[in-house]
C-alpha cells in the first residue's frame, strides 16, 4: 500500500509539470512526467491518446492531464459494479470467468469473492443482500449457504415440484 501511495503522490506531482498547451513526444513526456519512454507507451496502448496521425508519437499536454485524472478517478471507486480489487495486482478487475461467490455471514451481510484473472489470487468484496445486483454487476453469482438460516430461505426460481428427501 505504501509503495502505491508513493506512485499515487508521484503521478500528482508530474501533473504540475505537464502543460495544458504543450505537446510532447514520448521522449519529452517522460522527463515532463518522471516515467520511462517505455512507461508513456505502455499509456498510450492504456488509453492516453496521441495526435490522431502523426508519426512519430506527438501527446497533447491536454490529453496527458486527462488521462491522469482518468486514472485517479479510477482508482478512487476502483470497484464499481462487478469489478473487485485484486491486493497483488494492486488494480481493480473483473473476476475470471464473469464469476463470484457470495458467502453470507450473517442475515444480511456477506463476501463476494471471485479470482484475479491474472494472477488467480482471491478477491473479496464486502457486500450485503439488499446491494448485491448494484455490486455484481454483470458477473454470475452463486450464493453459498455458510449460514443455515439462509439456506432455508428458497431460491425464487426453484422447481416447484419439490424433491421430497
Ligand atoms: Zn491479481
Amino acid at each position: 500500500m505504501i509503495a502505491f501511495y508513493y506512485q499515487y503522490v508521484a503521478e500528482r506531482n508530474c501533473l504540475t509539470r505537464v502543460k495544458r498547451l504543450r505537446s510532447y513526444n514520448v521522449r519529452e513526456a517522460a522527463k515532463a512526467t518522471g516515467a520511462t519512454p517505455g512507461t508513456v507507451r505502455h499509456w498510450h496502448k492504456n488509453g492516453l491518446e496521441g495526435i490522431v496521425g502523426v508519426y512519430p508519437l506527438i501527446f497533447r499536454g491536454v490529453d496527458i492531464i486527462a488521462f491522469f485524472k482518468r486514472r485517479e478517478d479510477d482508482r478512487k471507486r476502483p470497484c464499481g459494479p462487478g469489478r473487485m480489487f485484486c491486493f497483488r495486482c494492486k488494480e481493480a478487475k473483473t473476476p475470471a470467468f464473469g464469476e463470484v461467490e457470495f458467502w453470507p455471514d450473517g442475515p444480511k451481510l456477506g463476501t463476494l469473492r471471485g479470482l484475479c484473472p491474472d494472477c488467480a489470487a482471491t478477491m473479496n468484496k464486502r457486500a450485503s443482500l439488499a446491494n448485491l445486483r448494484a455490486s455484481a454487476g454483470d458477473l454470475k453469482v452463486s450464493i453459498r449457504c455458510a449460514d443455515p438460516r439462509l439456506s432455508e430461505t428458497p431460491e425464487p426460481n426453484s422447481n416447484p415440484h419439490s424433491e421430497g428427501g
